[in-house]
């Protein structure tokens, strides 16, 4: 079945037709809301560090960043793994399963000591990435350190890691849209979809 989205992006649903939406639009938008309350809560009276982990958080920040009504400030970090990445049809059937060495390809601007981190991810999948990025940051020494992310894939968990504000738990699909890519592509649909792994 066709999601909305896909009538209006119908250059890219001619490539995968068949990309189903998983979590429409407003049920992201209710969750990421009460996501911002709950660090607004928690950290209430004190200033927070939003760091994004590019480039599939971007968006998920900027939606969350307007719902933690405290006092903000944004940073952003890239990584990669190291090892041959397969290609995307063959990431999209068996997932990306890396090496667990991780790259800092872009690093934060500012030092995080004795501040709040919030770090905002896209997805938890094997734990890998923020596993290493756990680490990375608490050379920092911040005062606190906390994992957001949007989405959750329990079932492929090779390392124990959980986040501590988590959007949705999915099951163990590929998924793409509101900053999820495949092969850099879809991160712009309002919605997330999975692609069907025989594509
Ligand atoms: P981990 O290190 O936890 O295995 O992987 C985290 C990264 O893998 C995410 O930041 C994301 O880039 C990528 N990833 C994992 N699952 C998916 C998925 O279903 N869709 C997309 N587009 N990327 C994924």
């Amino acid at each position: 079945m066709l999601g909305a989205n896909c009538r209006v992006h119908s250059l890219i649903c001619f490539a995968v037709p068949e990309l189903k939406v998983l979590i429409p639009r407003q049920q992201i938008a209710e969750r990421v809301a009460a996501m911002g309350a709950e660090i607004t809560r928690d950290f209430s009276g004190q200033s927070v560090i939003l760091v994004g982990v590019l480039k599939g958080a971007a968006i998920f920040l900027s939606d969350l960043a307007r719902h933690v009504e405290l006092d903000s400030t944004f940073d952003f970090i890239g990584v990669s793994s190291y090892g041959v990445r397969p290609s995307p049809a063959q990431e999209l059937k068996s997932g990306w399963d890396s090496t667990g060495e991780v790259q800092v390809t872009k690093d934060v601007d500012q030092s995080m000591k004795g501040k709040n981190v919030i770090l905002v991810e896209d997805i938890l999948d094997t734990g890998l990435t923020l596993t290493f990025l756990k680490k990375l940051f608490a050379a920092h020494q911040p005062k606190a350190f906390r994992i957001a992310a949007l989405l959750d894939k329990p079932s492929r968990r090779k390392l124990a890691i959980s986040a501590d504000y988590v959007g949705f738990s999915i099951p163990d699909e590929f998924v793409v849209g509101y900053g999820l890519d495949y092969a850099e592509r879809y991160r712009n649909l309002p919605d997330i979809c999975i692609v069907p792994r025989e594509s």
